[in-house]
């Protein structure tokens, strides 16, 4: 069985972790909020007083955290895991960064004689639950063939990309259509319910049709009954469209529906709605558009 340190007990990295213990490997957990361990810790896992401790107790060190400043502090800082690092350890980044934060952490986990996989991974939390994630990962070939068997327990569908930061490009391409698709739903449905349809068949309609696709599928129930509690937030899809701007800067590609999506975000965020799902963007519209439920 491996010893593996994970760091990051949010939505993702809860169920994730928790796939990794249930099939028997040892576990210890670091998260900034203590409590959010309590599940894991009664399971059987060790809590770890820092990254660091929980990176010198493992073979395998994985990270899943909000954004790349947070990925930086719990691999670069004091306590980070890199000061836990010898020679050896398989380090994998599973959050959705940027490519140069990415690099950042490679430098210093190869300086440290490690490997780091960078591993963002598609699907939500139920997924995340169902050990049914997609995964996209690209780093050393060699310590990704020894990572496999855990990628396996966390998700259904690999996805070997390449020696470099690859993963993190491709995410976010996809990170974009996840996003202009919950926005094109919202127009659908409120365009619906204005012209006295119900919500819940539009979305049960979009679902079924030549459109539909596990995201809508996911969605239908929810956007049906106006719950918007968080799977995937809107800050942290700001975050993803923002990453996904940059990268488009960066060749020269312009992502005009995504410029939109974002911005339609922001103004949920700015109405308050930034820990809620992003598919609130229903929500949005419906209240611009002067309809209530
Ligand atoms: P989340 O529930 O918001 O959890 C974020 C994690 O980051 C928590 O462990 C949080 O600690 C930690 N964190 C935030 N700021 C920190 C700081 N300053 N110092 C230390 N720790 C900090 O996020 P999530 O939904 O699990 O997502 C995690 C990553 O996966 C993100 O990069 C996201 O883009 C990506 N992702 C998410 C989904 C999804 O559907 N949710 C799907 C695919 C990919 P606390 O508990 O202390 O706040």
């Amino acid at each position: 069985m491996a010893k593996i340190g994970w760091i990051g007990l949010g939505n993702m990295g809860n169920p994730m972790s928790k796939n990794l213990l249930d099939a028997g490997h040892d576990l210890q957990v670091w998260n900034r909020t203590k409590s959010k361990a309590d599940e894991l810790v009664g399971a059987g896992a060790v809590l770890a007083d820092s990254p660091k401790a929980a990176a010198a107790a493992s073979d395998f060190v994985f990270t899943m955290v909000a954004d790349g400043p947070t990925l930086h502090a719990v691999t670069l800082g004091a306590d980070g895991l890199v000061a836990g690092l010898s020679p050896g350890k398989i380090v994998v980044d599973m959050s959705t960064v940027s490519v140069e934060e990415s690099s950042k952490v490679n430098a210093a986990v190869e300086a440290a004689g490690c490997k780091f996989l960078r591993a963002p991974v598609t699907g939500s939390v139920a997924l995340a639950k169902a050990g049914t994630l997609g995964i996209l990962t690209s780093g050393d070939k060699a310590s990704y063939d020894k990572t496999l068997p855990l990628f396996e327990i966390m998700g259904g569908n690999q996805f070997y990309l390449g020696g470099g930061d690859e993963a993190r490009v491709m995410k976010l391409s996809l990170n974009l259509m996840i996003a202009t698709t919950m926005q094109m739903e919202a127009e659908a449905v409120v365009l619906a319910e204005k012209a006295g349809l119900d919500a819940q068949q539009a979305a049960d309609i979009i679902a079924g049709s030549a459109v539909g696709s596990p995201l809508t599928n996911y969605k239908k129930a929810l956007i049906g009954a106006g719950n918007y509690a968080p799977a995937f937030s809107v800050k942290l899809m700001i975050k993803d469209l923002k990453l996904a701007e940059a990268v488009g800067k960066q060749y020269g590609v312009s992502l005009e529906s995504t410029k939109l999506t974002k911005s339609r975000l922001e103004l949920a965020a700015e109405k308050g709605y930034g820990e809620m799902d992003f598919s609130i963007l229903t929500k949005l519209l419906e209240e611009e558009s002067d309809f209530v439920r």
